[in-house]
């Protein structure tokens, strides 16, 4: 973690994130939490909460634009590293499409060539993000896997990106 970082006043994730272990669903306040005095078991909270770090708090290039209740969006990686996961406030869906952060999250898609992905998360609704699209793939039950990357079509490598809920049933959607 930046040293110079620390969550202050920000509990965003304490909205956005699903916490198992209380069933807390992602998307809605923790029935934990209370404004202005913060998380009420805090002594006692689960590991997924106390072991959890935002990007933002790591991340000296990400500025104070990006501080999660400043911005709508609390970034993390997943899936040891190949994974960076955007998860956007549901009260403000279109954050990730506002500058700054747009073109931002645009060029860390540039690793899609190299196998990483990058997820948009907005409640249910997922999209994969590449360099040259955005790949919509709708309301996507939280327990299907996704993949995504290149495949060759007709000599070319374009983008596609999976929803996996078993393999006989398979919905994938191609970049055009
Ligand atoms: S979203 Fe990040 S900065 Fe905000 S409370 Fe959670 S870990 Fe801290
Ligand atoms: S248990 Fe506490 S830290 Fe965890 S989500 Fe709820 S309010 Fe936040």
């Amino acid at each position: 973690m930046d040293e110079g970082r620390s969550c202050g006043d920000c509990s965003l994730c304490c909205k956005l994130l699903g916490v198992e272990a209380i069933d807390k669903p992602a998307g809605s306040w923790c029935g934990h939490f209370h404004r202005g005095r913060g998380c009420s078991v805090y002594e006692t909270r689960p590991a997924a909460c106390a072991t959890f770090n935002c990007l933002w708090l790591s991340s000296p290039g990400l500025d104070e634009r990006w501080l999660p209740d400043r911005s709508h969006l609390v970034l993390f990686t997943e899936q040891d590293g190949r994974r960076l996961t955007v998860v956007v406030d549901p009260s403000d869906p279109l954050a990730w499409r506002r500058e700054p952060f747009y073109s931002r999250i645009k060029a860390m898609s540039q690793r899609a060539a190299d196998g990483y992905e990058l997820l948009i998360s907005t409640g249910d609704r997922r999209a994969v993000v590449f360099p040259d699209q955005d790949i919509d793939l709708g309301l996507v039950d939280p327990s299907h896997k996704i993949i995504s990357g290149y495949a060759d079509r007709d000599g070319a490598r374009v983008p596609f990106a999976m929803v996996l809920s078993d393999v006989a049933d398979a919905t994938v959607i191609p970049g055009p």
